[in-house]
């Protein structure tokens, strides 16, 4: 008889979260703590959406997506996790910038970008301090017609090796493109400049088995292999989800799951106003991605100074399709050394990253699909030869991850690495107002992406949740009220 993932799960429970990315995670947490029943449905075999890993034979464990975050995770992570997970973020000291235009190593912030700028490029101090304090100075509330070009052109006119270097490695970080309004730019680019890049010590597995703990310590109830098929909803109330064939109650259902499907797979065009559907329909996706994961040999090492986050690119200008294309030319390099996992057996691990379309891998004929992955792990071998002298003799095991694989493991539509883009944040905090209890948390517009976004945005959702409950139910919840919900 098949397993029964739902075995001893309740009727019902105060809030139902479809979907255990970090923002679900987070959002399950806190309300959880907050004294909430919460029941987290995850149709995948393990928790952590995009934020997971997988283990090869030989001791090798290779991270997806953890390659860097902001400073701003500490604090996140001591406020709604705990404090035994701040403490095991560290920083990335050497990040590496390698392409036609300029080589160089910065620890990627402010003060070393604009000892660069100066001295590197020639940029006045005056307008280095202009700019920054022009991107720190932004907010949501700014106005959204300027992108990220105009940006650049009002700072550094005709200077494509300064858009480079400033703007590489946030579309990198969240496909963000020179189209995109400016404000998401600043918002981004000012969270890394205020102290640099950091990592989780440990790896995604330890800290996703941490927040596991975490969250049946505040009493949220935790399925695996739960894929819901339907969010219910009657007179524009959430009544509650269809999953594994069951129905359970709820009145409030947060979804983490890609905002598209949850507003027309999971739930159905019918039930919202035509104007928010209209809206809906013209959100675009973000880009997805491709990834080739090396390993070295148990007695081989790869030198530090080779750097932590190596952006290294071919192509002689910095160009939106260009890092899109199939044809690739720039490729994100992490590496792993054997203190990025202490209690694990030593092993040098590298991930080399590079944002892709999802058309140009769908519909491929599957030998076809298999021969563009042997390429892909080929050409990245080529280019990583530079870096890491004699690769091919030395990386004992090699493969790679499409678009396709991304939309497998996390239902993402199009494979969308990094949710929707920025007009998707407006669709995704309008659902409340269509569907009384319908909320939504998860990677959304660029600044509610990436770890720290996908973290702080499953905060503000638990808030919201929270404060509908209290109204409805009249009984306090204090926890969230204490940390005042700002993040
Ligand atoms: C290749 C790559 C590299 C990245 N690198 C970085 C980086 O260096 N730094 C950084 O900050 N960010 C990075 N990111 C982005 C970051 O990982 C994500 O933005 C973040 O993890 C998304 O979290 P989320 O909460 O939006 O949910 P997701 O991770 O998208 O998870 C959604 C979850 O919902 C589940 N789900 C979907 N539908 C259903 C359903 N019907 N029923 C039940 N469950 C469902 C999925 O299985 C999944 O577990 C990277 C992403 C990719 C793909």
């Amino acid at each position: 008889m098949p397993r029964d993932f739902l075995k001893g799960v309740k009727d019902e429970y105060d809030v139902i979260v479809v979907g255990s990315g970090l923002a679900g995670m987070t959002t399950a947490n806190v309300l959880g703590r907050a004294g909430h029943s919460v029941l987290l449905l995850e149709q995948h075999y393990k928790l952590g959406g995009m934020a997971t890993w997988f283990k090869r034979p030989g001791g090798h464990i290779f991270d997806i997506s953890l390659h860097g975050f902001p400073v701003g995770m500490i604090k996140s992570c001591r406020r709604y996790w705990t404090k035994e997970l701040a403490d095991s973020i560290v920083q990335l000291k050497n990040i590496r910038f390698d392409n036609p235009m300029f080589s160089l190593t910065t620890t990627f912030n402010r003060v070393d970008f604009t000892r660069l700028l100066i001295s590197d490029f020639g940029i006045t101090e005056e307008t280095v301090n202009e700019f920054f304090d022009a991107a720190r100075g932004m907010n949501f509330y700014d106005d959204r017609s300027m992108t990220v070009r105009e940006l650049f052109e009002k700072y550094f006119p005709g200077r494509e090796d300064v858009i480079r270097l400033l703007m590489e490695p946030i579309t990198y970080a969240n496909g963000s493109t020179l189209e995109d309004p400016a404000l998401t730019y600043g918002i981004v680019f000012s969270n890394f400049m205020s102290k640099g890049v950091y990592t989780y010590r440990g790896g995604t597995d330890e800290m996703v088995s941490r927040m596991q703990t975490a969250m049946e310590n505040n009493g949220v109830d935790i399925r695996i292999r739960c894929d819901v098929e339907k969010i219910l909803v009657e007179r524009s109330q959430i009544k509650g989800v269809e999953v594994n064939g069951r129905t359970i109650r709820s009145s409030v259902v947060v979804s983490n799951s890609n905002l598209m499907s949850t507003i027309f797979r999971m739930i159905g065009e019918e039930k919202f106003d035509a104007d928010f559907i209209e809206e809906a329909r013209n959100v675009r996706l973000n880009n997805s991605s491709t990834q080739v994961y090396m390993a070295l040999g148990p007695d081989d090492h790869v030198e530090e100074s080779t750097g932590d986050l190596l952006f290294s690119s071919t192509a002689p200008y910095f160009r939106t399709d260009a890092l899109l294309s199939r044809d690739i030319t720039s490729r994100t390099f992490s590496f792993y050394y054997p203190h990025a996992r202490p209690e694990k057996r030593p092993r040098c691990l590298i991930v080399s990253s590079t944002n892709a379309n999802y058309e140009d891998w769908a519909n491929l004929s599957s030998e076809d699909y298999e021969e563009s992955k042997r390429d892909l792990v080929n050409t990245t071998l080529d280019a990583l030869e530079k870096y890491l002298p004699n690769c091919r003799q030395r990386i004992v095991h090699a493969e790679a991850a499409t678009p396709q694989t991304f939309q497998h493991y996390t239902k993402h539509v199009l494979g969308a690495s990094f949710g929707t883009k920025f007009e998707g944040l407006g669709v995704s905090r309008a659902l409340p107002e269509q569907i009384r209890g319908l909320y939504h948390a998860g990677s959304v517009g660029i600044i509610m992406s990436g770890w720290l976004g996908a973290i702080n945005y499953g905060v503000i959702v638990a808030n919201d949740v929270d404060s509908l409950l209290f109204n409805a139910n009249n009984s306090p919840s204090s926890a969230i009220a204490e940390n005042g919900g700002h993040v």
